[in-house]
C-alpha cells in the first residue's frame, strides 16, 4: 500500500490541471515501513519536453530534489506524471523508461478533468506491470 496525504494528493491533481495540455511530472519521497510506502514530500518538477505525450524531468531540479531528500532523511519512493488525454496506465514509453522495479510509478489521468484518476504501478523488466493500492489519508 502507498500512503499519501490528502493535501499532497490534491496538489498533484492541481499541478496536473495547471500543466494542461502538457504532461507534468515530479518525484515522491518518504519512508518505507514493511510493505508500505509512505509519501511525505512531493517535488513538483518542470517537464522540459513541454509536451502532451512525453515528459523529461528538469535534471537540475531533479538533483536539487535528491539533495533535499538526503538532507531531510527521506527515501525516494518513485515519481509521478500526468496523462492529459489517456488512461492511468503506463504507456509503452513509460515501460521502456522504467528502470527501477523497486520504484513506484504514479500516473494521473486527466482524460476526464472532472474525475482525475491517480494510480500507482510497479514495472518490472520494462514489461510486467502491476498496480499498488493508494491510500489517501486526511
Ligand atoms: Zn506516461
Amino acid at each position: 500500500m502507498i500512503y499519501i496525504k490528502k493535501e499532497d494528493y490534491n496538489s498533484i491533481i492541481d499541478y496536473g490541471r495547471e500543466g494542461l495540455p502538457n504532461e507534468v511530472c515530479g518525484l515522491l519521497a518518504g519512508k518505507i515501513e514493511g510493505r508500505d510506502r509512505i509519501i511525505e514530500k512531493v517535488y513538483y518538477l518542470t517537464n522540459i519536453d513541454a509536451s502532451p505525450e512525453h515528459f523529461s524531468m528538469d535534471p537540475r531540479e531533479q538533483l536539487a530534489a535528491i539533495r533535499d531528500m538526503r538532507k531531510e532523511g527521506l527515501i525516494m519512493i518513485g515519481n509521478f506524471h500526468s496523462h492529459p488525454e489517456t488512461p492511468s496506465r503506463p504507456s509503452e514509453e513509460d515501460k521502456r523508461l522504467a528502470h527501477d522495479s523497486n520504484s513506484r510509478y504514479l500516473i494521473l489521468s486527466l482524460a476526464d478533468t472532472e474525475k482525475p484518476v491517480l494510480r500507482a504501478f510497479i514495472i518490472r523488466n520494462h514489461t510486467e506491470v502491476s498496480m499498488e493500492e493508494i491510500n489517501i489519508s486526511s
